[in-house]
């Protein structure tokens, strides 16, 4: 039996153009030339300014000639704010391109920003599907991080603080925050630490079997899931235990954009529906929010698709010969489990600073994202939500 609807029409998304590879950055002026830059907005954090990172990009622009102007003041989990004030900076100066450079904040914000010099208002009025009226200005993104896709998908997520009462992480979804370029140099990503290595990582395995074993999944997204998961689950802990192992970056940034790809395409489930809870309501990176979390939906779901889960474990390199789909499924919990424990992540909740007193407010807040729970290989309805939340702790 196949393990993808075949019955079924499906889209692929990816951006116009990827240039990947070692050394990349330094293509970003020409690239910025053949899409008609003439003046451009660099879209960044202040971590990547102090990181270093701008050198290549600065060097790039100067031989190919192309002015640019710097926007690093993207937070992280960037509130809606910060695009607008970026789009209003990028208007005011006439730029007529946007370079996104850092992690998914970066990239995410670029994304609005982009579309936002184009379009009026403020980004949270055109959060939701497909609620962009015109393409933004041309956009080209470069991530610093192996993680979220970014580079890769139709979505941008912004924070939205406007509601004193409640905190919300608000998800844009339109092809015209697919850049025309992404520039995917692997040495932009050897100075991140450790520790965000390991939550960057999970984060990108995280998409990769998200969009595996969503009841979206097609064949295009299986071949780039699998991939991403093989080899996330293989340098992950590599790239953790040695920043400047070249051949772990370079595969972990082909990975989360592959991953990045394939749940553009096959979508995401539950875990991102509880991880934007928990970052929206504790204010907790995008990454720890998924670690801390991650092993209980996974447990929740494998009946839905223990065929898929099983291959995963295959796929991390457990052995499950003569197990049923069922057994073999488990291993692949086991397999990721491991994987934090020797990173030495914390995956419970109330490592996270997480009572089981706020488990009734948690799932209010996750039947909110409940938009993720349709493509979810099982169903889920609100006690199994608080199922899930007490099997975390
Ligand atoms: P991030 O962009 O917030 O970066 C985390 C920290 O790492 C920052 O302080 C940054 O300065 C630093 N950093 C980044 N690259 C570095 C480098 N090379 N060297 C040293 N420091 C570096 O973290 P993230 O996990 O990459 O992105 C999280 C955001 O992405 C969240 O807002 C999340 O919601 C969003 N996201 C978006 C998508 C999408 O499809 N658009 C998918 C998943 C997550």
């Amino acid at each position: 039996m196949p393990d993808f609807p075949w019955q079924v029409q499906h889209n692929f998304f990816s951006p116009n153009k990827i240039s990947f590879g070692l050394g990349a950055a330094c293509n970003v002026g020409p690239e910025s030339l053949l899409l008609g830059g003439k003046k451009i907005l660099v879209v960044t954090d202040p971590g990547i300014v102090k990181a270093g990172i701008l050198e290549p990009i600065r060097e790039s622009f100067q031989s190919s000639g192309v002015p640019y102007l710097l926007f690093d003041r993207v937070e992280p989990e960037p509130p809606s704010r910060v695009v607008d004030e970026g789009a209003a900076y990028g208007r005011s100066e006439m730029c007529n391109l946007v370079v996104g450079i850092g992690g998914g904040s970066s990239l995410d914000a670029a994304k609005g920003i982009s579309a936002m010099m184009a379009n009026e208002g403020s980004i949270l009025d055109v959060c939701g599907p497909e609620r962009i009226p015109k393409p933004g200005v041309p956009l080209i993104l470069m991530p610093t991080t192996s993680g979220t896709g970014s580079e890769a998908t139709r979505a941008l997520v912004v924070t939205d603080y406007t509601d004193p009462k409640m905190t919300r992480k608000n998800t844009a979804l339109s092809s015209f925050l697919l850049p025309d370029v992404a520039i995917v140099d692997p040495l932009l990503t050897v100075t991140v630490p450790p520790r965000i290595t390991a939550d960057t990582g999970i984060d990108a395995l995280a998409h990769a079997m998200e969009a595996y074993v969503s009841v979206n999944a097609t064949p295009f997204s299986d071949i780039l899931a699998e991939k991403a998961i093989a080899w996330i689950g293989n340098y992950l802990p590599i790239a953790w235990a040695k920043g400047s192992n070249l051949e772990a970056r370079y595969f972990l940034s082909l990975s989360s954009t592959l991953a990045g790809m394939a749940f553009a395409s096959g979508g995401l489930g539950a875990v991102h529906a509880l991880a934007h809870t928990l970052g929206a309501e504790y204010h907790l990176a995008h990454g720890p929010s998924i670690e801390a979390i991650l092993l209980a939906v996974m447990r929740y779901n494998l009946s839905g698709n223990p065929q898929k889960y099983a291959r995963i474990a295959a796929l991390m390199r457990k052995n499950m010969g003569g197990l049923s789909d069922l057994k073999a499924a488990e291993v692949a919990v086991e397999a990721v489990r491991e994987l934090l424990e020797n990173m030495r992540i914390p995956y419970r909740l109330g490592d996270y600073g997480v009572s089981k007193t706020d488990i009734p407010k948690l799932v209010q807040s996750t039947m909110r994202e409940s938009r993720f729970f349709a493509l979810n290989p099982r169903d889920i309805k609100e006690e199994d939500l608080r199922s899930i939340y007490e099997e975390a702790f």
